[in-house]
């Protein structure tokens, strides 16, 4: 059986590689789809996070990485998936989960949502806790595969995930010191 596991991934975290493995184990192949949606600002570019998430998941021989826009049931169906695959993590996920999923129920009769309940140690972590966490150069390297973290450290310009506790603040830039050079017009002889 197929199973399409669509999401916006930006970027892909440990929480969702979990996810993916234990597809992997259920389905015989996992379709990551990456949803190019028009509406958010995403850190990363489709191809970037569809690049993240190869790279993410070299070691799985069933999963498959693409992009789709529109409707998932409309994406499922050209790819000829039964299962829509989702992730649970806290009750506020499972109302729009559900509400999702009896939707995509009323568009196509044949398509089923398959949920995963989190594993408990990744039941907090979303794509923008991470990106918080790494603009204020807190680490994530525990959150996200480490490919993905060297993006994200570089994306916010960030060589050291952990602040130096006591450093001196930067101090401001001193206003440039501008010489006056005389114009010597004509011959000043
Ligand atoms: P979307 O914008 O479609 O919610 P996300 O990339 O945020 O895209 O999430 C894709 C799917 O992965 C969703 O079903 C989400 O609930 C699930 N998910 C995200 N983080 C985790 C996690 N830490 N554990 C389990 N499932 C997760």
């Amino acid at each position: 059986m197929l199973a399409i596991y669509p999401g916006s991934f930006d970027p892909i975290t440990l929480g969702h590689l979990d996810v993916i493995e234990r597809g992997c184990r259920l389905f015989e192949e996992v379709i990551v789809a990456v949803l190019r949606n028009p509406n958010k600002s995403p850190l990363f570019t489709v191809a970037e996070r569809m690049d993240q998430i190869r790279r993410a998941t070299a070691h799985l021989s069933n999963v498959e990485v693409d992009s789709f826009d529109g409707l998932t049931v409309t994406y499922a169906t050209m790819r000829r998936a039964n299962v829509l695959l989702r992730g649970l993590r806290v009750l506020s996920d499972f109302e729009m989960e559900l509400q999702m999923a009896h939707t995509n129920k009323t568009l196509s009769e044949e398509i089923e949502t398959v949920f995963l309940a989190t594993s408990n140690e990744h039941s907090f972590l979303s794509s923008s806790l991470v990106k918080e966490i790494a603009r204020f150069g807190g680490p994530i390297d525990h959150l996200v595969p480490p490919p993905v973290a060297l993006d994200i450290y570089r994306c916010y310009a960030k060589t050291l995930p952990v602040p130096v506790p006591n450093m001196d603040l930067p101090q401001p830039l001193e206003p440039p010191k501008t010489e006056f050079h005389r114009e010597t017009v004509g011959d000043p002889e």
